[in-house]
């Protein structure tokens, strides 16, 4: 069999500095903005020219992150309780050959600067610094079945969290929001969607967890349905 190498034709920037708290499809938390920059000589504004007619992107990427960790054929999807064993390939885990990762994102706008071109997109569900290998118009005739069956993630995942601000933890959200506007809707969108391992979201008892988003640290605490934030601030 040929093996081929393949080369980034780009990196993304996001809001999500670790895997944790990043929500499981993209879509999910549309306050996650992103800025892909694409490489050499792909920011070429030739390479984007009339991509802006397109609302939707394809990113394929690797998840860089886990890729060293391998794979096996059975995988546990959270949506299943994290018990569950389904195949590797009837799921969109991490852990799978190759390490590819397949997304479709909202493309916002193209920014032609010093001659090199990138582009602002919505709605991603990459870490920071993803290498993407390649980007395709998303194509509504083609790609949107209506009648397709989505197996164990039929639907988008119940979020029934309420997310609350301490007034310290509101304060801290106020002054870190004048370098980041979309802040507290960032945070509260990532928190609905319960971040929580599945086993840990069974626990009802108050417990304490931590996130980063772009340089900030977020502590909160959960409590049933209840998630409030306690702190947000930068090292
Ligand atoms: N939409 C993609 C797909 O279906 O191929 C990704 C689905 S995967 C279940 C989403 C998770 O991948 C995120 O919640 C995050 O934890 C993880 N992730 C995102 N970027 C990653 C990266 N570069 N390396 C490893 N894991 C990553």
């Amino acid at each position: 069999m040929s093996e081929h190498l393949i080369s980034p034709v780009a990196l993304i920037h996001t809001p999500y500095q670790q895997k944790f708290a990043i929500p499981r499809q993209p879509g999910l938390v549309s306050a996650a903005e992103a800025t892909l920059e694409l490489l050499p000589p792909y920011d070429n504004p030739e390479c984007v020219r009339g991509i802006e007619a397109f609302s939707h992107l394809w990113l394929l990427f690797k998840f860089h992150q886990t890729a060293e960790q391998g794979w096996k054929p059975l995988v546990r999807p959270p949506r299943l309780g994290g018990n569950t064993k389904v195949g590797v390939f009837a799921s969109r885990s991490t852990f799978r050959p190759n390490a590819m990762g397949l997304s479709v994102v909202k493309l916002l706008a193209v920014d032609i600067t010093h001659g090199r071109a990138s582009l602002r997109l919505q709605g991603v569900d990459l870490v920071n610094g993803t290498p993407i290998y390649d980007i395709k118009p998303y194509l509504p005739y083609s790609d949107a079945i209506n009648e397709a069956a989505g197996g164990f993630a039929d639907s988008r995942p119940n979020s029934e969290m309420t997310v609350l601000f301490t007034p310290e933890a509101a304060q801290q959200l106020a002054h870190h929001q004048q370098r980041y506007a979309n802040l507290q809707l960032l945070i509260e969108q990532v928190l609905q969607q319960d971040p929580r391992p599945a086993y840990k979201q069974r626990v009802v008892a108050s417990q304490n967890y931590g996130m980063a988003l772009y340089d900030l640290n977020i502590k909160y605490r959960v409590e049933a349905k209840i998630t409030e934030v306690l702190e947000i601030y930068s090292d």
